[in-house]
């Protein structure tokens, strides 16, 4: 038995019987990341903070103070502030940044005893679908199609955590969604995708890319462990102002795996020309076996849902563009060598220090802001962001949640060339939950006639979660979507 296969629900109670110990735990997925270091799934890793945590969880397992995750081993997005240990947002601008502070999210799971291994790769400030905008290359999907060795995208934008969770490098990692980065990566390496509610959980310490768009959420190998995870990071912050006072329920405890007399809708607007024909398949097959179990299938429009591309591709990069101000070369982050003035500074610095992606979107931002554009694009925009809020209100009130494909294919090559048009409609199912602040979920749901995963997208009411667990149990078991890291690479 590899001890990097087991789930984290699993590995809780060995540890608590005393049947493992954390040290062992951390030590089988420091040397499986070792060996799997062509994933390129982290930027920094952290051995040794590691097995000094896991020795401390020994010891609070042997005197009784065990936490709830005590000994589990995890990493974080390298958006996530972790005081005192390089966080760069993959970024060159920020290569040499070490944050004085801790993030609430990774703060929190510290404090519940988790263990951590590092930091993950991404694409930079979160700006990606591919992680192939990362300064430090991209992480590479642990699956390959059957007999082809082509090295596939993890996708993106939280490609180093879905890289080694999938793998088996971590037990669950956390990630940041702001159109998709979470639940679309998910899908491509099979695994587990949680975006919780917006409010849900604290963006306090955690690199911005859209602030009312960014919700920090959780990557896992199976929905309990997703859940036992996402519970940790929720909670009221008063160090982030969009942060709500909302009870987290204890959703595994709560946990009723069952779609009686649910209502499922299938989105009529989801049904578009470039899904590929087999993951329309899958949803409908899926969408059989639910009713089968009791639920309802109830088809709803959607009216304003394929504007939500549109819409945030021109809300993100305005908020993007004034989020990456702060980078100016002065306080932190890269600086120009020898710069004649202050203005050179600031050009310089910000020039060499930004990729491609991350000035194409400061070019679309301060055009979409500036005075002569702000009514036509940010304005409208705006508008029918909310509009696009009030087809979800009225799509729950008359479904409990919505199933769609979480992407319209499954993961791509990394060489293949794609415009950033093409990149950006990556995001086709998972942006409107965004828009929204709704919680989703993407749940391995099945495999590709080329052998890659495929993932459902699940989606219910503000505050939600629990419904949406419960649903999300119930697809996962009908699935059989998911493999043992031992099992894929
Ligand atoms: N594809 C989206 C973008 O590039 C992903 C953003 C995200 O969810 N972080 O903006």
């Amino acid at each position: 038995m590899n001890l990097y296969d087991l789930t984290l629900t699993r590995a809780l109670e060995l540890l608590k019987n005393k049947e493992l110990s954390a040290v062992e735990l951390t030590q089988a997925h420091l040397d499986r990341s070792e060996g799997l270091q062509k994933l390129n799934a982290y930027i920094t890793e952290t051995p040794d903070r590691a097995l000094a945590d896991a020795k401390e969880s020994d010891k609070r397992y042997a005197d009784g103070t065990a936490r709830v995750l005590e000994g589990i081993p995890i990493a974080h997005k390298d958006v996530f502030c972790t005081k005192g240990i390089p966080t760069t947002a993959a970024s060159k601008i920020l290569h040499n940044f070490i944050p004085p502070y801790e993030s609430t999210v990774s703060q929190k799971l510290k404090d519940a005893g988790t263990t951590m291994l590092g930091k993950l790769n991404l694409d930079e400030f979160a700006m990606g679908s591919s992680c192939k905008t990362s300064a430090y290359g991209p992480a590479i999907n642990p699956y390959k199609r059957d007999g082809d060795k082509t090295d596939l995208t993890p996708g993106g934008s939280s490609g180093g955590s879905v890289s080694a969770v999938s793998a088996g490098l971590i037990m669950g990692a956390t990630a940041t969604d702001t159109a998709g980065s979470i639940r679309l990566p998910a899908s491509f390496c099979g695994i587990v995708g949680v975006k919780p509610t917006y409010g849900f959980a604290s963006r306090y310490g955690c690199i911005p890319l859209a602030s009312s768009m960014d919700h920090p959420g959780i990557i896992a190998r199976t929905v309990k462990d997703s859940a036992l995870l996402l519970k940790e990071i929720g909670g009221y912050d008063p160090k982030d102002s969009t942060s709500t006072p909302h009870k987290i329920p204890d959703f595994v405890a709560n946990m009723t795996p069952s779609v009686k007399g649910l209502k499922v809708g299938l989105i009529k607007e989801a049904d578009i020309k470039g899904l590929s024909p087999e993951i329309r398949d899958l949803l409908r097959t899926r969408a059989k076996e639910l009713e089968a179990q009791g639920a309802e299938i109830i088809e709803i429009s959607m009216p304003h849902i394929d504007y939500a591309l549109a819409v945030y591709y021109v809300l993100c990069p305005a908020e993007a563009s004034s989020n990456l101000a702060r980078y100016d070369g002065v306080r932190y982050g890269h600086r120009t060598k020898d710069p004649k003035d202050l203005q050179e500074l600031y050009v310089k610095s910000r020039a060499e220090g930004f990729g491609e992606e991350v000035k194409r979107r400061i070019l679309v931002g301060t055009f979409v802001l500036s005075s002569s554009a702000y009514d036509a694009y940010f304005l409208k925009a705006a508008k029918v962001r909310q509009l696009i809020a009030n087809d979800y209100k009225a799509a729950f009130e008359k479904v409990d949640v919505l199933l769609t494909p979480t992407t319209a294919s499954p993961a791509f090559g990394l060489s293949e060339e794609m415009t950033p048009l093409e990149m950006y409609a990556c995001d086709i199912f998972t942006v409107g939950a965004n828009l929204a602040g709704v919680p989703a979920i993407s749940v391995p749901a099945g495999f590709s006639s080329t052998g890659l995963p495929l993932g459902l997208h699940l989606q219910t009411n503000l505050f939600e979660e629990q419904k949406m667990f419960n649903v999300a149990t119930v697809l996962e078991s009908i699935s059989n979507g998911t493999k043992k890291p031992s099992e894929i690479i």
